[in-house]
């Protein structure tokens, strides 16, 4: 935690913050250890202030803002994330060249993202997503990002932080459309860095992170996890093969998907590798819609320090010993894989650990 549909949902919620100016960067005095910034504060502050926040993505579970220098964003950074949701005409959308994103990862959305996109509308427009693409000539130099990586508690909110003591980071900017960007952070295992376009091909480039979860097709991920020893639901949280997907969200599209958490990636046949995908689209495109999962730690919390709702929607995650909501033969069982729990029905998800390939 938190997800892509928790860390999408932070995307959207500060989306009003695109086209302000960063006037200052301070890190809240406090006795908790410092969350990972890179390079440190004092950097850091004189690199960003007096940037406009061009765009925001995100890069599987990460918060990425597109610095440009003064008003006048770059052309292939303009802005157009912020919609309906938040009461102002939706602006311009991003030309396909972006050089942010990949060429291909801009068709496979354009392709196939935007219809699920669609249903979105409630929470506010997608967020592009997707790895940046090798930077060239004066790109490499010239653009920079401010790359927000909540790992286990981490926020980023326009206001109404749970809690004051642990706001690790305020990016104040002009107010025009937006006052301040908080990075909150719990157990303060979050990271926040300042990219050059060529650190972030190095660090987040597609050598190092898979396509994203809404955007890879069922052949692509097949392709990435069809030769693998590893049981499906571990190999689901490699962010090298596919972005986004972690723990709790693995074992819930493979209940849905109606495969055993434990089956090997080579045991799966093509039509099981349809099903995954499906239940990939469907389970997050309904956590999104949702804004995300808030567990019983409250930690995650939306824009407006409200919690997501899809917990009320799982059905395997956390329900130890409950009945099977899909079969209601067997009661939900937890095993450990990879140091992590998971969640699983041994009735309705078939295994073919030991037989020939389903
Ligand atoms: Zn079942």
């Amino acid at each position: 935690m938190p997800e892509l549909p928790e860390v999408e949902t932070m995307c959207r919620c500060v989306a009003p913050a695109v086209g302000s100016r960063i006037v200052d960067l301070v890190r809240p005095k406090s006795r908790l250890q410092s969350i990972l910034i890179s390079p440190r504060i004092d950097h850091f502050r004189r690199r960003v202030v007096g940037k406009t926040i061009a765009g925001i993505r995100r890069i599987g579970k990460r918060v990425v803002l597109e610095l440009a220098d003064g008003d006048d964003a770059h052309p292939s950074l303009r802005p157009e994330c912020d919609g309906p949701f938040f009461g102002r005409p939706r602006r311009t959308p991003l030309p396909t060249n972006c050089p942010s994103l990949s060429a291909k990862g801009t068709e496979r959305l354009a392709a196939d993202g935007t219809s699920a996109h669609k249903q979105f509308e409630q929470s506010g427009p997608p967020i592009k997503a997707g790895c940046p693409v090798m930077p060239d000539g004066d790109d490499a130099a010239q653009y920079e990002y401010i790359v927000l990586e909540p790992r286990m508690t981490g926020l980023v909110l326009l206001a109404n932080p749970p809690n004051t003591s642990h706001v690790r980071l305020v990016f104040q900017l002009d107010g025009l459309r937006a006052e301040q960007i908080l990075f909150w952070d719990q157990r303060g295992l979050g990271v926040a860095r300042l990219l050059t376009h060529r650190e972030l091909w190095e660090h987040l480039g597609p050598d190092q992170i898979g396509p994203d979860a809404l955007a890879i097709t069922a052949d692509i991920l097949r392709q990435r996890l069809g030769n693998s020893r590893r049981a499906i639901k571990v190999a689901l949280l490699d962010q090298s093969a596919v972005a986004g997907i972690g723990n709790l969200y693995a074992a819930e599209i493979v209940h849905h998907a109606a495969i055993d958490p434990a089956t090997p990636c080579q045991r799966l046949r093509a039509a099981d590798w349809n099903r995954i995908h499906a239940a990939i689209q469907e389970i997050l495109t309904l956590a999104i819609r949702h804004q995300g999962s808030t567990l019983g730690d409250g930690t995650y919390r939306i824009a407006k320090n409200t919690p997501g709702d899809f917990q009320i929607f799982h059905r395997v995650y956390g329900r130890e010993g409950d009945s099977c909501l899909r079969c209601g033969n067997a009661s939900i069982v937890r095993i450990v894989q990879a140091q992590r729990s998971t969640f699983y029905c041994p009735a309705c998800q078939r295994s073919c650990r030991n037989g020939r390939k389903r």
